[in-house]
């Protein structure tokens, strides 16, 4: 990434600028408005100006590292889809799409089995707040032909794939048109703004940024002197660990996508690096693949915190049935990673692209790389998972067909 350096200096100490003025005013602000102001300030947040993603930028995700990746997704759609008795139209709806990768990989599948979709009206709708990657996706996704601020729709932006399929862009998932939906989040959940708390010996405290006193123009952790409200509505009573990290905004998307599956139909699929709610400080930053410290240079690095699959299971408030979390590599390979690696490899003699599926698939399914650390999580509506006669006709369970990907044993 010698992007950002070929910027200039100004450009990394504009954000830090804005926010020393900002607390001079008024003093020390929540872990989570520290974060949302370094990756979305519309003037100069990371995703809004940076947003480094892939070999040149400041990290690498899934679907940059292999399309193997995005056309299992692709299929674990088809496969709800069909489950669910091949509904007449579906939007596929991607939260924080990125430079786009994910949904293309996605679309070349759907283009695939054209002759299975035929009848079916499928749509696609992009959340995304940063302009700078909505354009990335743009181009990637339909060329660069797209139509700014369309009358007939909620969109901001509306164009077309390269295989036809209409692509509309939106703010805010509240935006995207109800009806049947496939919901998907890849590295979404870990940049949104956490609250981050420390048990201390007079209770709860809530950690804030400041400004170091001792050195200057630099930022530093301080405890809020008292409780705050985040201290009292979102620690639980029987929380056991030290420090928590909570992402209220996750939670309020989680309800609604819950709310919207269990109304119009449809799945969410959420794939991100997270916990089962056991583990405790993962704020950390990233800044051309190397760990970065998140006080210094705002805007510069990517922000993120490990997702709490516990609390995203807890916000659905049984409206939906979740499964998952489970581990990337037990699910690509459920989804048969394995076989689709050797028909890649069976098509191609280069040694070269040899090496680079062995590479890739390594990358993704190694439990030291992103094998183990990554987990999938899925919504569904409930009727998906358990026959509401079920207590009468037990035999009838097996009728129901299974979810790919996850293991009969994950059902929550
Ligand atoms: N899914 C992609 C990109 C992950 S980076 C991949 O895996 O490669 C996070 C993405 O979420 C970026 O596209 C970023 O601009 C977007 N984003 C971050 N905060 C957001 C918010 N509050 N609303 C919508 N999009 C957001």
């Amino acid at each position: 990434g010698g992007r950002a350096e070929a910027e200039g200096p100004s450009r990394d100490t504009a954000m830090l600028r804005h926010l020393l003025l900002k607390l001079r005013a008024t003093g020390p602000v929540t872990v989570a408005e520290y974060m949302r102001e370094a990756l979305t300030n519309p003037g100069q947040g990371y995703y809004t100006r940076r947003g480094g993603i892939g070999e040149s930028g400041d990290f690498v995700t899934s679907p940059e590292i292999s399309q193997v990746f995005g056309e299992l997704i692709g299929i674990w759609y088809i496969s709800e889809w069909i489950a669910t008795g091949k509904p007449k139209a579906f939007q596929l709806v991607e939260l924080g799409p990125g430079r786009g990768t994910l949904t293309d990989d996605i679309l070349r599948v759907f283009n695939q089995l054209a002759s299975l979709l035929s009848k079916c009206d499928v749509s696609i709708h992009l959340v995304e707040v940063s302009p700078k990657l909505s354009e990335t996706q743009a181009l990637m996704l339909t060329g660069g032909k797209v139509q700014s601020n369309p009358e007939d729709k909620s969109a901001y932006m509306k164009g077309i794939s390269k295989t036809g399929i209409p692509i509309f862009w939106y703010r805010d998932v509240q935006d995207v048109p109800p009806g049947y939906s496939f919901y998907l989040a890849h590295e979404f959940f870990d940049a949104l703004p956490i609250h981050k708390f420390q048990r201390t010996e007079k209770g709860w405290r809530e950690v804030l940024v400041d400004i170091d006193p001792e050195v200057p123009d630099q930022l530093r952790f301080v405890l809020s002197p008292s409780s705050t409200p985040a201290t009292e509505n979102f620690i639980q009573p029987e929380e056991r660990r030290d420090h928590v990290e909570v992402c209220p905004e996750a939670g309020v998307i989680i309800q609604r996508l819950a709310c919207r599956i269990e109304k119009d139909g449809g799945a969410a699929l959420i794939a991100d690096y997270g916990h089962d709610g056991t583990k405790t400080d993962t704020f950390r930053g990233f800044r051309n693949h190397k760990l970065h410290d998140v006080l210094s240079a705002p805007g510069t690095a990517d922000l993120t915190a490990d997702v709490d699959f516990s609390y995203l299971r807890k916000m659905t408030q049984g409206r939906t049935a979740t499964l998952g979390p489970i581990k990337q590599r037990e699910f690509l390979k459920n989804m048969g990673i394995d076989l689709r690696l050797q028909v890649l490899l069976q098509n191609s003699l280069d040694s070269a692209i040899h090496q680079q599926l062995l590479h890739s698939y390594d990358m993704l399914m190694n439990p030291e790389k992103m094998g183990d650390c990554f987990n999938f999580f899925a919504l569904l509506p409930r009727h998906r998972l358990e026959r509401p006669d079920k207590k009468r006709k037990p035999e009838s369970k097996s009728a129901l067909p299974p979810v790919a990907g996850f293991g009969e044993l994950l059902v929550q």
